[in-house]
Parts: C-alpha cells; structure tokens; sequence
C-alpha cells in the first residue's frame, strides 16, 4: 500500500516548509524507498505563471510546461526526480475541473457540492500522482497556514484520505517557535494554538518539525508533548540552518526517517545519505569566494530585498561553485540604477562574473543593456538567461553590427531593427490576451555547433532545456549579425530557432533563449553554470 505524507504549515509561512518537505523526501529516498511529492497552492491563480515574482517569488517551469511555485523546484533538487504537472495544484485548478466535469454531466445528475466533490477532486490528483510516479511514499504540501479560511479544503482532503486509509496516512505539521528578544524564551504557545486550530479541522498531526532561530531544548519538547498530546519523540528539532541542504542530515540526527517508518509499519531497506553528507561537506569547506553579480528587477518588495524571485538562478550557481571548490558569493544589483548614474558600471569590474536572467516587459531594460555592453567590452564574463540573451543579441546589433535602433519587440514595437520579435504562434496569442498558461513552455532539444563553448560545456551535441518566452531572434536578422561576429551556438533541430548565442574573443559571454537554471541539482550541477563560475574563477 503506498503511504501518504501531508505537511502543513503552524504560525506563519516562510519557515521552510518546502525544504521541510523535501528534506523528508531525501531521507526516506536515503532508505530505500522511491519518492514523490506534491505542492498545493490555495490561491484561485490556475498557476503560478500570471504572477508578479515580487508577489509570488519563482515561477518554476517543469519538463512538461507547467508554470509551478518554487518549491516544486526544491522538490526537484532535493529529490533528483522530474516533476510533472500533475504534481502541482491550486484552488483554481480543483475548482475548473470540477467545474467542467459537472458540464460534460460527469457527476450524472447529482448536487455537485464544495464538500465532498472538491475535496475528492483533490484526492483523485493526489492518487494520480502517486501513480504516476509509482512513489511508495507520497508527500503532500498544503501552502499557507492552518487557520487560513483558504486552505480548509486541502485539510478536508488530508482527513478525509486518513478517514478511509488511516495506516496509510500520516500528517506533519511544520511549526515556528517564536523568541522573542526582551526575555529570550522560546515560545511554545503559537504553536499549541496551531495543533487545536487543525484539530477543529478534524486532524491531530502526528509529528512536529519545530522551527526555530535555536535548537529546541527538553522542556520545550516535554510542553509541546502534554499540550498537543503528541509523543515528545515526534517532536523534531528543527533549528535555522546555513544551507537548507543541511536540514535532510539534521532530521535523520533526529531519526525522522525512523520514526516515520516505524510509523507506517515498515522497515528501512538501507540507510545512505553518503553522496548527500559528501556534497553538505563540499559547502562547508568551499575555499575563496568567487563573486557574482545578478542584475534583475525582481527584488524589492516593501523594506525588504527578496531573492526568492531567482532562487533557481542563486541554487544553480550555487551548485556550481561549490562543485568547483568555491564559496559562491551572489550580489543584487538593481538593472535600472544602471540608467541613471552611468558611473555605476565600472563597478561592475569587481565581480568575476555577471548573470543576467530572465524577465519581462520594459523596466530596467536599458540598463542591462548598459551593462551587457560594459561585459563585452571589458571581457567580464557574462551569461545571459532567456530575457538575458535576448538583449544580448540587441546590444550587439546595435553597437558591433551597426543596427543603432536595434530593440526587441516587446520594449519597441515601433523599432526599425526587431531583432528580437514575436514568435508567429504567439502574436494570436497575445491578440486574443489568452495570457494564461500560453507561453513556449517546457522542455525542447536543441542542437548545438561544434567547437562553441556550449558544445564544450555540455560535451554532447543534442540537449534538452526547458523554455518559458513569447519572443525570440528574428532571422531575417541572423545573417547579418553572423557576420559581424555572433555565433549562433544552438538551435531547434529543424534551424528555426535561436537557442544560444555566444562571442569569440572573449573568456565567457553566453546568452540562452532556456532556462538552465531549472535542470541544476545540487549533485550534478549544471554544464553551463560550471562552465561559467570557471570562466569566473580565471577572473
Ligand atoms: N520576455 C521575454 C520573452 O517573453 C523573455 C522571457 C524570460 O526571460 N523568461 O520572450
């Protein structure tokens, strides 16, 4: 029978309970068993794609085109499996089914009601992805927070599955014990209110992963124990980490995975996180910084600089420097800062590297140009992500190739010079204004020339990328920046498309039309991003 794993959140969100529910994925992958995992979103946004990122963080794109929260990402790299679309679910996504199941008369004749039929559609994706997956264990992450009037169904789902199955069904809440600074107490209290409030749903969690800035110390344990009736054992210690890669290591100190099996009635098959602890070793004993500045737009939000909107970007460069033996050092700079105080730029020569990744629509535009121009000029290297490859190719035309007004079409449509325009199937598309879910998206081959960087990096001559654009290079332009210096590196099989560019003469400068950053795992870091934190180490 496979098993079910629901993790749900207590207090407040942003405590980690993606890299929670992950981490749990890794152990019980670590003792033999095969995984999958499921992220529930209880917003009415069919995805995660129509999205401000300050909003929402990463819109993560998955093989199958599914524009998807970030945490299916962390899923991915903690888990080393492809996730698909089934994987993912929001409000919006259970109710449109439902609703078209009860127009093409699927329900035959009855009252289609919010409970059960909403809560059942979300069991039958559950059960689908466990298929799908053949997972013997399947995890299950509820966004938000218990209490939350949006998130009730999902918990509707959890006991009704526990209801039917109850050997088969464990729960885990994801807590926050706050300390508050005048008395330097850990507070337990939140969270005994957060166990009754998921009581009155109908469920009594089976264990606590307590988080919190410290260790959690015995009478804390002993309080959470009596006031939750829980067993003080199933009360985890989940103390702030470095690295969230740490957190799979600290819960199997703790015997989570253990403790879970035990649970279920079953055995580990064998214990190994070899490969896991090796690459946690790598982190903590990486040497000289290599530092990397990420031009974006994507960062502030209210007082506070959000990365989350790049977190892909950040772990695949991450994941690079550390395989490389260095402590990778990533720094935000803001693109259109670049528009108003021109001296900024010769900043820039402080950083070994400079990524700029994706984006859409005008703001900051003219500064990464600004920027990209600086790179190429001053031979610093430069990798460039979908929006970043794009106005690479229009820096080029406008200052190597001679095309002055050079721009892209989503910025300029009135410009001479679209070197970069839309791509034919999406103009209806965007004519129509069907936004949603439309874009390129998902995963494509490319093939790639011989004796280019990329070739050399990837060491193959056909790859697979996933893609998340409505533009692209305009061929009526190819030949003429061919010959003033651009090399088309990859393209789609059949030629038609542009997938990377690069330059010669020059220790690194690569524009992607994909998103590498989405295939990078912590144990086998990217090609192009090894690539170039080593172009960035010779800096
Ligand atoms: N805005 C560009 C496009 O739609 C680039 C998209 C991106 O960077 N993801 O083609």
């Amino acid at each position: 029978m496979p098993k079910f794993i629901f993790v749900v959140g207590g207090v407040m969100s942003g405590v980690g309970k993606g890299a929670a529910c992950a981490s749990i994925g890794r152990i019980l992958q670590g003792r033999g068993y095969r995984v999958t995992a499921l992220k529930i979103d209880p917003y009415i946004n069919v995805d995660a794609g129509t999205m401000n990122p300050v909003e929402h963080g990463e819109v993560f794109v998955t093989a199958d085109g599914d524009e998807t929260d970030q945490d299916i990402g962390n899923y991915e790299r903690f888990l080393d499996i492809d996730i698909t679309s089934i994987n993912y679910m929001t409000t919006g996504r259970v109710y449109r089914t439902v609703i078209e199941k009860e127009r093409n008369l699927e329900y035959g004749g009855k009252t289609v009601e919010v409970v059960p039929h909403v809560p059942e559609e979300v069991i039958r994706r559950i059960n689908a992805a466990q298929r799908r997956a053949k997972a013997d264990f399947t995890l299950i992450e509820i966004g938000g927070t218990v209490g939350e009037y949006q998130n009730v169904l999902f918990l509707e789902a959890a006991r009704m599955m526990r209801l039917e199955h109850p050997k088969d069904v464990l729960v885990v809440l994801v807590s926050y014990l706050p300390i508050p600074s005048k008395t330097g107490e850990m507070k337990t209290k939140p969270t005994q209110y957060a166990v009754r409030t998921l009581n009155s749903a109908g469920i009594q969690p089976d264990m606590i992963l307590a988080r919190a800035e410290r260790p959690l110390d015995e009478p804390r344990k002993r309080k959470l124990s009596i006031f939750c009736s829980i067993s003080e054992g199933d009360v985890i210690s989940a103390p702030d980490v470095d690295s969230i890669y740490e957190i799979p290591l600290n819960f199997e100190a703790e015997d989570l995975g253990g403790r879970i099996l035990k649970k279920f009635g079953m055995r580990s098959k064998r214990k190994d996180l070899k490969d896991w602890t090796t690459f946690v070793r790598s982190i903590k004993n990486a040497g000289k910084p290599v530092r990397i500045g990420i031009i974006g737009k994507y960062f502030a939000t209210g007082n506070f600089t959000l990365a989350d909107s790049y977190l892909s970007v950040i772990e695949a460069l991450k994941h690079a420097a550390w395989s490389l033996g260095r402590t990778p050092q990533l720094e935000w700079l803001s693109a259109e800062e670049y528009e108003t105080d021109p001296k900024k730029l010769r900043e820039l020569s402080k950083y070994d590297g400079i990524l700029i990744p994706g984006g859409f629509g005008s703001r900051g535009v003219e500064g990464k140009i600004k920027v990209i121009k600086y790179c190429r000029e001053k031979k610093i290297p430069y990798f460039g992500l979908c929006y970043g490859m794009q106005l690479a190719t229009v820096e080029f035309a406008r200052n190597v190739a001679g095309l002055a007004k050079a721009s892209t079409a989503e910025v300029d449509p009135l410009s001479p010079h679209q070197v970069i325009h839309i791509m034919p199937e999406q103009a209806a598309i965007v004519r129509a204004k069907k936004f949603g879910g439309s874009m390129r998206l998902g995963a494509y081959p490319c093939v790639l020339a011989e004796r280019t960087i990329s070739r050399r990096a990837y060491g193959a001559p056909e790859i697979s990328e996933r893609h998340r654009h409505r533009y692209e290079v305009n061929n009526a332009y190819r030949e003429r920046l061919r010959e003033a210096g651009l090399i088309f590196a990859g393209t789609s099989p059949d030629g038609l498309l542009v997938e990377i560019v690069e330059l010669k003469d020059h220790p690194f400068f690569v524009g992607v039309q994909f998103h590498p950053e989405f295939l990078s795992r912590p144990l086998r870091p990217h090609p192009l991003f090894r690539a170039f934190i080593k172009a960035a180490m010779k800096k």
